[in-house]
């Protein structure tokens, strides 16, 4: 059997009869109780990812032995029986534990959708290409999509927008029936998520019936934006901004898509490391309501019993 270590680790000595696979603190295994023989053939089968040529020199371990040192690794997730990938990335999500190639099928089958002008929504889409998806495409007036590679469906929407998400991209999205991630792009930070849409827990009403809550000028300021010129973005907040709505594409398309379905990220100068939000259905509502009332007949879950009004969870 030709075996390999996921994700091209390497294999290091930790003290006498001890190694680890991996070097990411906290995420390498460690195998204990070897002979200096197990630990040298260990080394090697770290090394092989490396350099073909050392694998002429394992050191002889007895098939049982070897046997013993493979179901180890397997019980750790980190062996593997197929050919190595040579792609960067299929190799940095298999040192993670996940299915590599799994992941890439996923990502060719799926179209991101992108709606939006401006310098952010251009990287963003540019970013987007270079990740694997099946198609990146802009996101018409009508949400329609044609020319889509064969076996290569719509899975996703971002909208890119200037001051506040703008009421033709909410309306546009929700009618196309895809998660929709919104960008907000505004004078001095830009605000990544929350995740909306079907079977999400928000709804670009919630977020307005939130702002306005904070500022009962929020609907009038809105309104006047729509027809403010863009603000001139500043060139690395451009690339962090269109970076960072890139992974959050990733992440709800599978890698972490419960990381964005209440949560959004303003990142700017002032907060270079991001001011992360956390968002509630508005009480107000209607999608709160229609859930909790679609759900009334239904065991309580934790997700309903989050979209219940205040006034009603206590009943
Ligand atoms: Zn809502």
């Amino acid at each position: 059997m030709s075996v390999r270590l996921r994700g091209g680790a390497s294999v290091l000595r930790r003290a006498d009869g001890e190694v680890q696979v991996g070097a990411e603190p906290g995420r390498a295994p460690v195998l204990t109780g070897l002979s200096e023989d197990d630990t040298a053939m260990l080394v090697q089968l770290g090394e092989q990812a490396h350099s073909a040529r050392r694998r002429a020199r394992r050191k002889q371990v007895g098939p049982a032995r070897t046997r013993e040192l493979y179901a180890e690794l397997s019980r750790h997730g980190v062996l593997a029986d197929d050919a190595a990938p040579t792609d960067p990335d299929l190799l940095h999500w298999e040192a993670h534990g996940v299915d590599a190639r799994e992941r890439a099928r996923r990502l060719s089958r799926s179209a991101v959708l992108v709606r939006g002008q401006g310098p952010i929504a251009s990287r963003l889409a540019a970013l987007l290409a270079s990740v694997g998806l099946g198609a990146v495409r802009p996101f018409g007036q009508a949400g329609d999509v044609g020319g889509l590679p064969m076996g290569v469906t719509p899975a996703l929407a971002v909208t890119v927008d200037d001051y506040t998400l703008h009421p033709l991209s909410a309306r546009a999205v929700a009618q196309s029936g895809l998660v929709h991630l919104p960008v907000v792009v505004r004078p001095l930070s830009v605000r990544v998520g929350p995740a909306l849409g079907p079977e999400r827990l928000l709804c670009a009403t919630c977020l307005a019936l939130h702002e306005t809550d904070a500022d009962p000028a929020w609907p009038l300021l809105t309104v006047q934006s729509l027809l403010l010129p863009a603000a001139p973005m500043e060139g690395l907040l451009v690339e962090q901004a269109a970076v960072l709505a890139a992974r959050a594409v990733l992440d709800c398309l599978g890698d972490a898509p419960w990381r964005w379905q209440a949560t959004s990220v303003d990142i700017g100068v002032d907060e270079p490391l991001g001011l992360v939000r956390r968002w509630e259905p508005h009480p107000q509502c209607l999608c709160g309501q229609l859930l909790a009332g679609t759900q009334a007949d239904t065991p309580a879950t934790c997700v309903s019993e989050q979209l219940k009004p205040p006034s009603s969870s206590s009943s």
